[in-house]
């Protein structure tokens, strides 16, 4: 399988995507162009095109309408101090992708023609890589049922599309996020889609973002579906708690017990916070631990954690159970080390001792 390049013919001017770069935000302009690839049964994957950005047809009967067959992925593409551009960890997004795949019904995309087709969007559209620390391409691949019907079974034809857009930073690095815990609505049972990324889990999740929001509060955070007591993800970021301070701070997150999407930068945080000196533990984290825990100030810091925002710091919390606040609200230093050693390494600005940048242009 290969990418046929056939580029947008009148992409935007220097001067209009530097405007639409400087715009910032996240999602709000697209490049020039797109990849696609067509998948059935029958036939396997065909060759991937490059062409320029814009609406797709498809049939009012295509199956993903009716019954929310689509996965995606979401990566970014970062500016190296030598002019070059980077991914970080591609292959664990091509992998999870295929895991996500196989967890719908849709076909499994092979790792080096995922990868393939990122690096040719990245390298067709590399001035549209920021320069700045804590700017990115972001590149988001997903997949879609196209079988046009409604019988319910799993699709026997697939698109693949891929998509990017210049994006500044997601939260503001400044602020610590206000979450809304649920203990009404869940996110993932034992057995369901909770692993997999799917735009499914997000439309099941929207009615508590908008419960948050009627509280108040930013970003929703999720427990688990059988004793809504277990701490599991915030939105969609993984989660990060810190115990004490200084050298002996241990840094936890909770473990992956199969509802828990398993975050690319979760990972890497795992990692980095070892690699700064922490002590670090995947473990079982409670609402009562949290609160208790801020209370006794035992627990100093909270951030939450994914590709889109990197590292963003946790401040108060809402729930039936009442609002505490950990630390005096804002960002703790152990938050603002690992994001600033997790973008300098994305950056190129600190050594990748993981060898996690993969150099596409
Ligand atoms: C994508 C996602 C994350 C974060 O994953 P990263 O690979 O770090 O971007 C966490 N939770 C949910 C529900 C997600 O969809």
């Amino acid at each position: 399988m290969k990418v046929n390049l056939f580029p947008n013919s009148n992409p935007a001017t220097d001067a209009e995507r530097t405007e639409k770069i400087a715009a910032g935000g996240f999602g709000k302009y697209y490049t020039d162009n797109m990849v696609i690839a067509e998948w059935s049964e029958a036939d396997g994957w065909k060759d991937a095109d490059l062409t320029a950005y814009g609406p797709i047809s498809l049939d009012p009967a295509t199956m993903v309408f009716h019954y929310g067959q689509e996965i995606f992925e979401g990566m970014k593409a970062y500016s190296q101090p030598d002019g070059s551009i980077s991914l970080f960890r591609p292959d664990a997004n091509a992998k999870r992708f295929a895991r996500s795949a196989a967890r719908i019904a849709l076909p499994e995309m092979p790792v080096d023609f995922f990868i393939q087709t990122v690096e040719a969007l990245v390298k067709q559209e590399r001035n549209w890589v920021p320069t700045k620390v804590g700017e990115s391409l972001y590149i988001r691949p997903f997949m879609i049922a196209s079988e046009v019907g409604l019988g319910v079974r799993p699709s026997n034809k697939a698109i693949y599309l891929l998509i990017a857009t210049p994006a500044s930073a997601y939260f503001n690095a400044a602020n610590a996020v206000t979450v809304w815990i649920s203990t009404e609505f869940v996110r993932a049972a034992q057995g369901g889609t909770g692993e997999a990324k799917c735009g499914g889990n997000y439309a099941a999740s929207l009615v508590a973002q908008k419960q948050a929001a009627t509280q108040g509060c930013d970003q929703v955070v999720w427990l688990d579906a059988v004793e809504r007591r277990w701490v599991e993800e915030m939105g969609g970021m993984n989660l990060y708690f810190v115990k004490g301070s200084g050298k002996d701070a241990v840094v936890m997150t909770p473990k992956l017990t199969g509802t828990l999407l398993p975050g690319i930068t979760r990972d890497s945080i795992l990692s980095v916070a070892g690699d700064l000196g922490y002590k670090v533990e995947e473990t079982m984290i409670s609402i009562d631990d949290w609160r208790d825990g801020v209370a006794s100030g035992e627990i100093t810091e909270i951030f939450a954690c994914g590709t889109a925002a990197v590292v963003s710091a946790v401040g108060a919390a809402k729930s039936t159970h009442g609002t505490w606040t950990t630390g005096d609200g804002t960002p703790g230093p152990i938050t603002k080390q690992i994001r600033e050693t997790l973008l300098g390494i994305q950056h190129g600005l600190i050594e990748d001792k993981h060898g996690w940048n993969v150099k596409v242009c």
